[in-house]
């Protein structure tokens, strides 16, 4: 199978993806707090699926740069942010 790597194709995949997903709550209407725990674990399904689809669908058609294909654009001024980052961690 050919997967041609373009935004487009990304975001139709996605889209593609999404519009099966289903997740129908009774609370979708009701103006009071929800206190169903079925409910936090199915939206703990419906996010796990959506990550599912952004990593796949970036797997298909987000071409990989390897990380030594970068290295000519690295700087000084990187260095230093790079370090200051860290520090802030
Ligand atoms: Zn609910």
């Amino acid at each position: 199978m050919l997967f041609v790597t373009t935004t487009a194709g990304y975001y139709y995949e996605i889209g593609n993806y999404f519009r099966k997903l289903q997740h129908c709550f009774t609370c979708d209407d009701s103006d009071n707090l929800c206190t169903d725990d079925s409910h936090a674990s199915e939206i703990d399904i419906y996010y796990n699926e959506i990550i599912h689809i952004l990593k796949m669908s970036g797997d298909l058609h987000i071409p990989k740069v390897p990380k030594s294909a970068m290295k000519h654009h690295w700087s000084v001024a990187l260095v230093s942010l790079n370090n200051e980052s860290c520090l802030m961690l």
